[in-house]
């Protein structure tokens, strides 16, 4: 049965999400929703963090008896070194996005990479002899990488404006898997004749009148099979236009987001939420 409204109460628990900027985030809907869903007596709240004030918000929030947060840019791999520990995907993914309150001090979890996961689980989608194509090397191309090379693509490759940051990616990658991997230039796309996986992970797009995408020429997309967008705004970004203009399966940030906000709630709150229930909230928090 779905409760009516959220009642703060001395027992309430608090969650939330650190970040700078937090005010656009539709993860404060995703949990309160949740909760509501299965009558957990919590609150998740936005919490603006500025520049020089990460240690001292970790620090405060555990004081404060905060039971877990959501991390998000830029503080996704600076929050790694005031954790008491990491979870296994948080260290392989060289990011964490979400905390978990424990005796000790925080665990740090990423669930951006599993809620990707998920989304191309959920979809059936075979990386069987495809490249994956990553445009952009910033923290979230880090999760990306990881997720795809757990579905043992043939190769994946890198395309970032600035290569050192492709390359930082590619020796963090080379430590945890086995994959054949490189960097590329964005001039070189055209050069790739496999089938192809793309996956957007630029900023490119994000603002609501940004009709810029980091892919010049839609011959690109001759060979793409799939298109996906980590950005999620309402109505679709440019590189998602020219996807669906060729026919390429088409996919946005929001399953992403909303995946990754409901396996930080099964961590915090240790429960399974089924398949029919996380479409309900997916529908329900729908921009
Ligand atoms: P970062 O700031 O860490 O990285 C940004 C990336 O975009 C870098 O690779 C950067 O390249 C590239 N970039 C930015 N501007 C340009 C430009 N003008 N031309 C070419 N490349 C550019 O951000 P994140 O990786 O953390 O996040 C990226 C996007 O993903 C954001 O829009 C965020 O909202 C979204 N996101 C969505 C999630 C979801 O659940 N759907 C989860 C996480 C993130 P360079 O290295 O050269 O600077």
């Amino acid at each position: 049965m779905i409760q009516k409204d959220i009642i703060i109460n001395g027992s309430t628990k608090i969650y939330g999400l650190i970040g700078n900027p937090v005010s656009h985030t539709l993860s404060p809907t995703i949990h309160n929703t949740t909760a509501k869903i299965f009558g957990h007596n919590i609150a998740y709240i936005p919490l603006h963090v500025e520049n020089d004030n990460l240690q001292k918000a970790i620090e405060g929030a555990y004081a404060l008896n905060i039971q877990g947060l959501n991390v998000t840019v830029p503080y996704k791999t600076q929050v790694m070194k005031y954790l008491y520990a990491l979870d296994k995907t948080a260290e392989t993914v060289g990011a964490v996005n979400t905390l978990k309150y424990t005796d000790n001090g925080y665990v740090g979890y990423n669930t951006d990479y599993t809620g990707l996961k998920r989304v191309f689980g959920i979809r059936n989608i075979s990386f069987n002899n495809k490249t994956v194509v990553i445009l952009g090397a910033g923290g979230a191309a880090y999760a990306v990488a990881a997720m795809a090379a757990d579905f043992s693509p043939n190769k994946i490759i890198i395309v970032n404006r600035t290569l050192e940051n492709s390359l930082k990616l590619i020796s963090h990658m080379k430590r945890f898997y086995d994959v054949k991997i490189e960097a590329m230039d964005y001039n070189e796309l055209d050069s790739i004749d496999e089938k192809q996986i793309v996956i957007q992970t630029t900023s490119i797009g994000l603002k609501s009148d940004d009709e810029n995408s980091p892919i010049k020429k839609d011959s690109f997309f001759k060979n793409v099979d799939v298109a996906l967008d980590i950005i999620y705004k309402k109505g679709k970004t440019r590189f998602l236009q020219q996807a669906e203009k060729a026919e390429c399966t088409c996919i946005d940030g929001f399953d992403m987001l909303v995946y990754q906000g409901l396996d930080a709630y099964e961590i915090w709150q240790q429960i399974k939420i089924d398949s029919d229930i996380a479409q309900k909230i997916l529908e329900s928090v729908k921009i």
